[in-house]
């Protein structure tokens, strides 16, 4: 077997494995369905990094002994799922000002014997949009959702210059408490919450070039949800963006596709904030070409079918 065939095996996992080679996991609970194992051996492979990654199942009440335990064998990092996202920040020594402000993490880095923590989905989420990023500044967008990652996506959308933001939830007070947040410390000027039922709901749709949906609504197995009743509101004056990626195309973007909107699914967003991990913990800007971000969505796909 030549080395470059140990370098890049096909069909999947990490080139030689020495003592050399970087330790990495994603740590959750459960984590047995995780994609990150797959897209960061597929980056390591990829960009020539020597490093391995897995999944490694952490109850909560196992999480200090598990962070001390990773330091102590030399881990290079971790990333962190539900339910540890805002449980691992009091357990690390340095925290970028994104998990200062939102509460929570998703990337530890181990250097110089401390972890530092960073979050990367408001990254991924604005690295995701492409071409699309440019009908953001300015514009009016409805938010669906008020838990984690619908914060996550109002700090991208700060960011991103939006001039007017509804968040729409189940729970009102959920909403209003993510409003609260928006404006105290993301800046976002026009802010509006309404209940998901809401009748008055009509006019910040019609009204919105955007609209986002941060809930699991429609996710596999319930696909026939979606967090919007109404679809006749949309339009093909819409960018119609979902953070769910099971399935592909959820009820909300195919009720939108066929009223001649924008569309985009979640795909994306957890491949950028995977890439957006890996340079952090690599201290590196490595980027996806369009053919390489192509090949990394089939990987994905194949492994969600
Ligand atoms: P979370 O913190 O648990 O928040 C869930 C939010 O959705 C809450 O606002 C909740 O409303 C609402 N909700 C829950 N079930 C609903 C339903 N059946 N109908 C309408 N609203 C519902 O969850 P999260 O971490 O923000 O994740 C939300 C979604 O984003 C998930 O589907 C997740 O897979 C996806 N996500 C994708 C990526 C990616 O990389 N693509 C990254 C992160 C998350 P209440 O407050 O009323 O309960």
């Amino acid at each position: 077997v030549s080395p470059a065939s140990l370098a890049s095996p096909p069909g999947g996992g990490p080139g030689r494995i020495s003592s050399r080679t970087r330790l990495f996991a994603v740590i959750g609970d459960p984590v047995a369905h995780s994609l990150s194992p797959l897209l960061q051996n597929h980056f390591f492979r990829l960009f020539g990094l020597d490093g391995v990654y897995t999944a490694l199942h952490v109850p909560p009440a196992a999480l200090a002994e598990a962070l001390a335990g990773a330091r102590a064998l030399g881990f290079a990092g971790l990333n962190v799922t539900i339910p540890h996202k805002a449980a691992v920040v009091p357990h690390c020594s340095r925290v970028a000002p994104e998990v200062e402000r939102l509460g929570v993490a998703n990337t530890l880095i181990f250097r110089e014997g401390r972890i530092d923590a960073a979050t990367t989905d408001a990254a991924g989420f604005t690295a995701s949009l492409g071409e699309q990023a440019g009908r953001f500044r300015g514009s009016s967008v409805v938010l669906f959702g008020a838990g984690g990652s619908a914060r996550a996506v109002a700090f991208a959308l700060a960011g991103l210059g939006i001039a007017h933001l509804t968040i729409v939830n189940r729970s009102l007070p959920r909403a209003e408490e993510l409003q609260r947040f928006c404006r105290v410390h993301l800046g976002i000027p026009g802010l509006r919450s309404l209940a998901a039922a809401d009748p008055r709901l009509s006019e910040p749709v019609r009204e919105a070039q955007i609209l986002i949906n941060a809930t699991p609504a429609g996710m596999q197995p319930r696909c026939d949800e979606t967090p919007l009743a109404e679809p006749a509101w949309i339009g093909p004056q819409h960018f119609v963006y979902d953070l769910i990626y099971t399935p592909r195309r959820t009820r909300l973007l195919q009720e939108a596709a066929a009223r001649g909107s924008a569309v985009q699914g979640g795909l994306d967003m957890l491949i950028f904030q995977g890439l957006a991990a890996l340079n952090l913990w690599f201290g590196a800007e490595y980027r996806l070409a369009p053919a390489e971000l192509s090949k990394v969505r089939t990987l994905l796909l194949n492994e969600l079918e």
